[in-house]
């Protein structure tokens, strides 16, 4: 089933959206497959990083400030390329194992929508896919 969720970001953002794949996985009660979490932007991106300390976010912005900044002599009209480069470099989706109706993600890891040129009204894609469909005989 392919979820859809709208997330709103500020300048430069974190959000972690772990909760929007718990949702989609507790609404279909999907046990054994595959979760893609996606975003059809390219001035944003999708990725996995801690969740329990927050300065970890603030300083992975701080760095994306840092080494990917807005340069003068970018010829893109629209002055973001340093957004549409991280996009690039982060990527736009994840792929994430799901089992036995659990994401399986580390005890500090979250899925966190990654805002380089907001703030913006973003859009999230989750598409399930079940191991049970594709393999019906699987007995573990
Ligand atoms: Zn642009």
């Amino acid at each position: 089933m392919l979820y859809k969720f709208d997330i709103k970001t500020k300048e430069r953002d974190m959000v972690n959206i772990t909760k929007l794949l718990i949702k989609a996985i507790k609404n279909e009660n999907f046990q054994n497959g595959i979760a893609i979490v996606y975003c059809p932007h390219t001035t944003a991106g999708i990725t996995i990083n801690e969740n329990a300390d927050k300065a970890v976010v603030h300083d992975l912005i701080l760095a994306e400030k840092k080494f990917f900044p807005k340069l003068k002599n970018y010829l893109h009209e629209e002055g973001n390329s340093d957004a549409h480069l991280l996009s690039s470099l982060i990527g736009v989706s994840e792929t994430i194992i799901i089992n036995r109706g659990k994401p399986l993600l580390g005890i500090w890891q979250s899925i966190y929508f990654c805002e380089f040129d907001g703030p913006r009204e973003r859009k999230v894609y989750i598409k399930l896919i079940s191991e049970d469909k594709v393999n019906p005989k699987r007995t573990i």
